[in-house]
């Protein structure tokens, strides 16, 4: 392993680049009070769910068109200044940070669902519809889009950093849902990628290059995204066990038997209590899995006693089942604020949130070192994962005005990063690199890919305009 194990600086020490003046007033010339230079809103985009702090962006622009992001990114590029793009600010890993200075280009206005096409299951959007947003439209005809982070993310942003969430397990990610893009370059060149087609063979895959890139090889402007029918019948449940390690040996055995399952959530005893205190509900407060099966209603019943089975087999308590749809989105609802439970559980906390995945073999082994190493540690974590993928998070709980707390999460999750990766596995299943992985990336894949993704960056944005200095350094 060669990661360092110097924890210093986790945040470059890159100096700022000059904005200056007269792009600052070419941007209120060509975008009027939509480009802001106030500091609150300044310092609203200058930050994400990360705990670092950095110096926010010298403005805020709101693109409402594809020809704004193409003027701005134009503009920007004139004077080598970095444009940051931003959907709904929800990253986690300091992907938004302005660390070399540089202009937010927000855009939540551009929120339109252009076209809805059933026949072909397919959706075309702007970057700023939020996946809550697409589902509400979606739903009067009978289809629904799976990919659900818990915040109310953007789909851009979602397709920058190759989310997933709770449907994973079954439906994918961002990387097998995202069709085709339209997408501006850094030159401010409109260019296409993909079509509707369901696949194609034609020349290098620049949809799949873009989804993951976290904003720093082009701007999304509309996205075609897959859909999937509403499942004719849908029953979720909740199993307790007697330990971590039961609830993980029947996960894994359920993906191993191939059971379709369309979520499989594991929460720990103490992330049980947090969410039960945070959203009012009465899980019991041992190691639980939370699942969702899908299907016709006779599939539905297979999934679920084959899946019982395994459960009652390694201890696991009778299913409690949420049957009427209100009470399965309470559920989801509490599963999905597992993160805020955590950390408002402790005033001013904020959490480093750790993002692992490995081979389902390996699922049990990993989370319990990790379990070990943060009791180990004394410091406050909650657990949550989405251990269908083999994915889960520690969020440990820090003050962020206190260097050894940082310190000592940073070495848990380096740790934990290092082992997943032995194991086969990558330090980040869906949250990306932003800056806070960057020192681990060419751990995982070699510093050969890492030089091949720098060339491509190299070409694509000479001036490193967009979103410079995540993933990894020039
Ligand atoms: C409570 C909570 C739970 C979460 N759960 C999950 C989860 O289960 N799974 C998961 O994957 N993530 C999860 N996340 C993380 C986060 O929601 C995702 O990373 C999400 O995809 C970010 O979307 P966003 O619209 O907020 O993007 P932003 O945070 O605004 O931006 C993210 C990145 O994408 C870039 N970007 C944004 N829009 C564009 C665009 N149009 N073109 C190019 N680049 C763009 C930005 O520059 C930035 O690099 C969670 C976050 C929170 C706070």
């Amino acid at each position: 392993m060669n990661a360092p194990s110097s924890l210093d600086s986790l945040v470059p020490d890159v100096q700022p680049r000059e904005v200056p003046d007269v792009l600052i007033d070419a941007l209120k010339t060509v975008f009027g009070d939509r480009c802001s230079t106030a500091r609150a809103v300044r310092e609203q985009h200058g930050r994400d769910e990360s705990s670092f702090d950095v110096p926010p962006p010298a403005a805020v622009v709101y693109a409402e068109s594809t020809a704004d992001v193409s003027r701005l990114v134009q503009l920007a590029g004139q004077h080598a200044v970095p444009v940051i793009p931003y959907g709904a600010g929800s990253s986690i890993e300091g992907q938004l940070l302005a660390v070399q200075g540089g202009i937010s280009l927000d855009l939540s206005r551009m929120d339109q669902v252009l076209s809805v096409n059933p026949e072909d299951l397919t959706v075309t959007v702007q970057p700023g519809v939020t996946r809550r947003q697409l589902n509400d439209v979606l739903k009067s005809d009978g289809f629904f889009f799976p990919i659900d982070p818990g915040a109310d993310a953007s789909i851009g942003g979602m397709a920058s950093t190759r989310a997933s969430g709770t449907n994973a397990v079954r439906y994918g990610t961002m990387r097998e849902n995202v069709l085709a893009l339209e997408v501006v370059a850094a030159s401010g060149e409109v260019i296409r990628t993909g079509t509707r087609a369901k696949k194609s063979s034609a020349g290098y895959d620049l949809t799949r290059l873009i989804v993951g890139a976290e904003g720093t090889l082009g701007v999304i402007t509309e996205i075609t995204l897959r859909i999937h029918p509403l499942p004719e019948a849908v029953s979720a449940a909740i199993c307790s066990f007697p330990s971590l390690d039961a609830a993980v040996q029947t996960t894994i055995q359920t993906i191993q038997l191939g059971v379709p399952i369309a979520r499989c959530e594991l929460l720990d005893a103490n992330t049980v209590r947090l969410v039960n205190r945070h959203s009012h509900t009465e899980l019991p407060e041992s190691p639980m899995l939370l699942m969702e099966f899908h299907g016709s209603p006779t599939a539905v019943k297979e999934q679920a006693e084959l899946v019982q089975e395994l459960a009652t087999d390694l201890g696991g308590n009778d299913f409690a089942w949420a049957t009427t749809p209100e009470e399965r989105t309470r559920l989801w609802t509490a599963r999905h604020n597992a993160y805020f439970a955590g950390v408002q559980s402790i005033p001013g906390a904020r959490a480093v949130t750790t993002d692992v995945c490995v081979p389902i073999s390996r699922l049990a082994d990993s989370l319990g070192a990790a379990i070990d190493d943060a009791n180990a540690s004394g410091i406050p974590y909650f657990m949550v994962g989405h251990v269908g993928d083999g994915n889960f998070h520690m969020g440990y709980l820090i003050d962020p005005a206190d260097p050894a707390q940082r310190e000592g999460a940073e070495r848990l999750n380096q740790t934990l990063v290092e082992r997943a990766i032995a194991m086969g596995g990558t330090c980040t299943g869906e949250h990306g690199i932003g800056l806070h992985k960057m020192r681990f990336l060419a751990t995982e894949t070699g510093e050969g890919s890492v030089a091949m993704m720098r060339a491509i960056k190299q070409a694509l944005d000479p001036k490193n305009i967009l979103n410079p200095g995540k993933i990894f350094s020039l």
